[in-house]
C-alpha cells in the first residue's frame, strides 16, 4: 500500500526538518492535489496505522487540504478550474493541457503542542 511509505516518508521528512521537537507535534497539515494519486481516506488510514507503530506519534492528526485542478489557457491567458475531467478554459473555451495545479502532495504546515514553562515563583 503506497500510502504507508508516503505516511512514512513524512514522518521522516518531519524528523529531519524538527530535531528535538518530534514528541510535540501534534497536527500535519497537507496538500494534495486532485491528480496526486493520493486518496485521502486511504491516507488517512495509512496514517492510523502508523501511528499505532509509533506511539510517540498518537496524539498528532492529520490534516488534508484537496486542490482542485486548475489549468492555464495560453490563448486568453486565464487560469480556470477543471470540472468533470473537462481540460477546456472556463473564460474562452479552448482546450488547455496546461496544468498548473493539482499534481502535488506537499506539507503546508506542522503543528506543535505549546511547550509549557514552569516557573518556581515561591
Ligand atoms: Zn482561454
Amino acid at each position: 500500500m503506497h500510502e504507508i511509505s508516503l505516511v512514512r516518508n513524512i514522518f521522516q521528512t518531519l524528523e529531519d526538518e524538527f530535531p528535538g521537537k518530534m514528541d510535540r507535534i501534534r497536527g500535519i497539515y497537507l496538500r494534495v492535489g486532485l491528480l496526486s494519486n493520493v486518496q485521502p481516506i486511504l491516507m488517512q488510514n495509512a496514517f492510523n496505522a502508523v501511528l499505532e507503530d509509533e506511539p510517540q506519534y498518537r496524539n498528532t492528526s492529520l490534516h488534508m487540504e484537496i486542490l482542485p485542478v486548475l489549468i492555464h489557457c495560453d490563448e486568453c491567458g486565464k487560469n480556470s478550474e477543471v470540472k468533470f475531467s473537462k481540460y477546456v478554459c472556463g473564460n474562452c473555451g479552448r482546450p488547455s493541457r496546461n496544468i498548473i495545479q493539482g499534481e502535488e502532495l506537499m506539507i503546508s504546515s506542522v503543528e506543535f503542542a505549546e511547550q509549557t514553562e514552569y516557573i518556581n515563583n515561591q
